[in-house]
């Protein structure tokens, strides 16, 4: 096994790693850094979590530690898909260089033009920046490209998805050709092997863990949601979400929810906290401050529940996460193996539960197929059984009037939703209806026996209650646990 005293590394780095208390090499570090410190190209597949930061940041550190940067001109750059993402990488840099003389600056929006041109000014030896901010930077005259010896793209499947690739073909011209480059993907999309092939010399490729990995330490779960009726389908829908955290007790020490939209990374934390759960929103249009108060809060353990998009949680470092809560099933299956892997870190147990909507079905079938197996489904208890607390959203219809009154509730303390998110899912069943979903001229019903118009894997599902109307009580259903573990 190779050990951090083979690779080479500067002896000041060396004692960081140490002091950071890291013992070996990860994979993507033992491969890469060899490479790196030769001066190759890298080309890197693998995802957060693997230790591909310091795969990067601990040779350049060693590179950097001969010389000095010029006025304006950095030495070193390195691009990350999210303000987020660019703060974390710094802060590696913080760690592994603390006892190299080294200056940085960090280019994200949300920060002063102005703080961040007086640390260019002065020269700065690793400029790590989002692509839109840096060529803001560059384009007002204030930065030259033309001293970057390293050039580093992290996350490059995230930039392309984000829109970033044409901007970093741009960076890519302005920086000098004899650069070295070190380029990072979770996945080689035809468009990611274009610009590899376009703008990275003879690399050394590495790849670490296939995409489709989820860690053996998570336990899966899928709720098939079924709103009893459209119109409420967003509000049974959070509450829903609430129950699966209820159960969960005391082993949730601390949540992520992922929401596939910003306006319900929203709308959701509103809810959750209107109910008393400690939860806070991340997403990209959130301020700055905002989001790194936060993100800081929950790594710190003082907030328990995140509620984030994609972007803005792709390759946060929250080591123990207990549990990850999927209100939607994501669009890309990929995603959902990075959503799930906030839990389950470093052999810890982790438990991700996802709401899967019928438009969200196929959406599952694409994760269940990149995983390679089904995924166990579990239900809640039966709506008619909520407590009289929650009487307004339980799943029974009341008269239109009391209807109209729950809505109005459900936004008035907090200013949780506006009518029209509410609404927003019974759009998407219109669009693509569900085999089981009312005709479009037919009467909402009351909710039958839980999940009883469901096919799946659980005939029990399919029965009527005799004798119990269309209530079912719980302690005849299995418990979740027991679910989970068959
Ligand atoms: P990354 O994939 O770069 O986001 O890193 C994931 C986590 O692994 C971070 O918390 C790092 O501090 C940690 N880490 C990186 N390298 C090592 C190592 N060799 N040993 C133990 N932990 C590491």
């Amino acid at each position: 096994m190779t050990k951090f005293s083979d690779l080479k590394l500067g002896p000041k780095v060396q004692k960081a790693i140490e002091e950071a208390g890291y013992e070996t090499p990860t994979p993507i570090q033992a491969q890469a850094i060899p490479a790196a410190l030769e001066g190759r190209d890298v080309l890197g597949i693998a995802q957060t979590g693997t230790g591909k930061t310091a795969s990067f940041t601990l040779p350049m550190i060693t590179h950097l530690a001969r010389g000095r940067a010029k006025a304006r001109m950095p030495r070193s750059l390195v691009l990350a898909p999210t303000r987020e993402l660019a703060a974390q990488v710094a802060e590696n840099f913080d760690t592994y260089a603390k006892h190299v003389k080294l200056t940085k600056a960090l280019l994200i929006g949300g920060v002063s033009f102005k703080e961040q041109d007086q640390l260019i000014d002065k020269g700065v030896d690793v400029l790590i920046a989002t692509p839109g901010r840096l060529l803001d930077h560059f384009e007002r005259g204030k930065l030259l490209l033309t001293d970057v010896k390293i050039m580093v793209v992290d996350e490059a499947d995230r930039m392309l998805d984000m829109g970033f690739i044409p901007d970093i073909e741009r960076i890519f011209s302005l920086v000098p050709f004899t650069r070295q480059t070190l380029f990072f993907s979770a996945t080689m999309a035809p468009e990611i092997e274009r610009i590899t092939n376009t703008f990275l010399s003879s690399p050394h490729r590495v790849e670490v863990a296939r995409q489709a990995t989820a860690s053996e330490t998570i336990a899966q779960a899928v709720l098939e949601f079924k709103p009893s009726r459209r119109d409420r389908a967003a509000s049974e829908k959070r509450r829903a979400l609430r129950e699966l955290i209820d159960r969960e007790g005391d082993k949730l020490t601390n949540a992520i929810v992922f929401c596939n939209r910003k306006t319900d990374v929203d709308t959701v934390s509103k809810s959750l906290k209107k109910y008393g759960y400690d939860a806070a929103p991340i997403h990209g249009d959130l301020d700055q401050s905002q989001r790194t108060r936060t993100l800081d809060g929950f790594r710190g353990g003082e907030l328990r529940i995140l509620v984030a998009s994609d972007v803005a949680a792709r390759g946060l470092d929250v080591p123990s996460v207990s549990h990850v809560f999927n209100f939607d099933v994501p669009g890309h299956a990929e995603d959902y193996v990075h959503r799930i892997g906030r839990t389950g870190r470093a052999g810890r147990e982790g438990k991700a539960i996802t709401i899967c909507q019928p438009s969200d079905e196929k959406n599952l079938e694409d994760v269940e197929r990149l995983l390679g197996k089904p995924i166990p489904r579990v239900e809640l208890e039966a709506h008619a059984e909520a407590p009289a607390k929650n009487e307004e959203e339980a799943g029974t219809p009341k008269p239109e009037r009391r209807s109209s009154r729950r809505r109005s509730k459900e936004v008035e303390p907090a200013n949780v939703a506006e009518p029209a998110q509410d609404v927003e899912p019974v759009k998407q069943a219109d669009a693509e209806p569900a085999a089981n979903a009312p005709a479009k001229d037919e009467k909402p019903k009351p909710q039958r026996g839980r999940g009883s118009r469901q096919g799946g894997r659980d005939n029990n599902r399919d029965r009527d209650v005799i004798g119990m109307g269309d209530h079912l009580p719980s302690f005849i259903e299995k418990s979740f646990e027991e679910r989970l573990a068959s």
